[in-house]
């Protein structure tokens, strides 16, 4: 069973393209088998998945978030709780940890290295239950050092999409061992590492040849002493691509 545990719909993610609909018809179109929603510090409604799982089956449609830390700016994926403190709360790791640990959720680091080349939160004290390997938002020049932090951590690799655009849907998934019967059997699969991370070649060669062109005319501008303001003015895209390239990092995936 392919999944990909890290999509953002537009109908509760503001910098997202994309709708559920257009989202979940695209996931089936590339041949996965469910998805989970993860919006920027936002749930989705438990009646609202019903529905959704109800009108595509036997596609399946996951709840999940993803979280910004407020000291730290970084992103934490959990799966598995709906419990309304996960979006109202403004959370720092430790606490989150601790908090999903106890109600035997899913917890993972999302994008590592986004901005930075290290990591803020403690990770290594409280360790994930898997870190993000590969997906839109993660440069294939740090894919060598998130795999030796997992190996060091002896944690499980995570490969999604992140997808902000339905065109890149499934870029990446994870491929189950077996199809779960409900969301915590999933938890227990993801948890237990039974599966395998896949990507869709075809489509990460058409992602980064117009990502190679982002960068040349990014690289262009910060030579002509423009700023990441300037490229989205110009542009219409994500300052964060800017962000990337200004430091040095490349966004081919
Ligand atoms: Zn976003
Ligand atoms: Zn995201």
């Amino acid at each position: 069973m392919k999944i990909d545990l890290h999509v953002h719909a537009k109908e509760r993610s503001s910098c997202s393209m994309a709708s559920e609909k257009e989202h979940i018809e695209a996931a089936i179109k590339y041949g996965l088998d469910a998805i989970v929603f993860t919006d920027h510090d936002k749930l989705v409604p438990i009646d609202h998945i019903r529905e959704l799982n109800e009108m595509y089956s036997p596609f399946k449609i996951y709840g999940g978030i993803e979280i910004r830390m407020r000291d730290t700016g970084e992103d934490i994926l959990v799966i598995g709780l709906q419990d309304k403190i996960l979006e109202e709360k403004k959370w720092v790791y430790t606490e989150l940890y601790k908090f999903v640990r106890e109600h035997e959720g899913y917890i993972a680091l999302a994008h590592p290295y986004r901005y930075e080349n290290k990591i803020k939160v403690k990770i290594e004290e409280y360790i994930p239950d898997a870190i993000e390997i590969h997906s839109t938002n993660i440069g294939k020049d740090d894919s060598e050092r998130i795999e030796r932090l997992a190996g060091r951590l002896n944690t499980n690799l995570l490969g999604n999409s992140d997808a902000h655009n339905c065109v890149d849907i499934g870029i990446f998934y994870n491929e189950l061992e077996y199809e779960p019967k409900n969301e915590k059997e999933l938890v227990k699969l993801l948890k237990d590492g039974k599966y395998k991370i896949g990507c869709c070649e075809d489509r990460i060669k058409v992602f980064n040849e117009e990502k190679k062109r982002r960068e040349t005319l990014i690289k262009e501008l910060i030579a002509e002493r423009k700023t990441r303001e300037d490229y989205h003015k110009l542009t219409g895209n994500w300052e964060g691509d800017f962000d990337r390239v200004a430091m040095g990092k490349s966004y081919l995936i």
